[in-house]
């Protein structure tokens, strides 16, 4: 396993047949106890465990500003648009073919990127059909066990809270957590609708029962869960 930016260009030449694994994160506002860059080292910290065993895996750099458009005005929340993201996620799959690639892996931490990735999947299917591009959000809710009842989006609660305090336990501050069930307002889903105002904390759920030992287990079923696809899928 090795991280690109890392790689000379000797060892990348030595290297025939990369997995290139692209992490997605976000640069948006997790409440005041997480980092801007929650998604961005909970994406990172899953590909590293994913990568961990594969043989000729290579991290490619993080993507850390992506389709954010829920926190505008959000102090540093930034976005692109999601048809940037989709047309960036080709580009750069496009031009990791010419390595020849096993595969390319995108692996997600931020939840609104999914539209964005699942359409670059399906351009790049016809585009480029020899391309065995895959992609990987957080894993179906039901697989991660949690203490708390789940809000209507997953922001700064308990398994991001668990997985930041496994990660990057000194970017944390739990003195600050704080549990907030803002109400689903009129609309949702049925309109264009910013999130920033309905919670005053920045967290929808409850980010005070969160542990680190929760944490690598969060950790540890998205790892698997992708491993197993990869599997499955006669990649690795
Ligand atoms: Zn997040």
């Amino acid at each position: 396993m090795e991280w690109a930016l890392s790689i000379s260009r000797k060892r990348a030449e030595e290297i025939r047949d990369p997995l290139f694994i692209l992490p997605l994160g976000s640069t948006e506002q997790h409440g005041n106890h997480l980092p801007l860059g929650t998604d961005t080292y909970i994406a990172e910290a899953i590909a590293e465990r994913v990568a961990e065993g594969i043989e000729h895996s290579v991290i490619l750099p993080t993507l850390s500003i992506t389709y954010s458009w829920s926190w505008k005005g959000i102090p540093f929340s930034l976005y692109i648009k999601e048809s940037s993201l989709k047309e960036l996620l080709k580009e750069i799959a496009r031009s990791s073919t010419q390595y020849n690639p096993k595969a390319f892996v995108v692996i997600n931490a931020h939840l609104a990127n999914d539209s964005a990735i699942k359409y670059a999947a399906r351009d790049l299917s016809e585009e480029l059909p020899d391309l065995r591009f895959f992609y990987f959000s957080y894993p179906p809710l039901e697989m991660l066990e949690r203490d708390s009842e789940p809000s209507f989006t997953i922001h700064a609660e308990e398994i991001e809270t668990s997985l930041m305090l496994y990660i990057k336990p000194d970017l944390v501050d739990m003195s600050q957590a704080v549990k907030e069930y803002p109400s689903k307002p009129k609309g949702y889903g049925k309109k264009a609708m910013v999130l920033g105002g309905l919670s005053r904390s920045g967290s929808f759920g409850d980010p005070t029962v969160a542990s680190a030992d929760k944490g690598r287990t969060y950790l540890e079923t998205m790892a698997n869960w992708i491993i197993e696809t990869l599997k499955e899928e006669g990649v690795i």
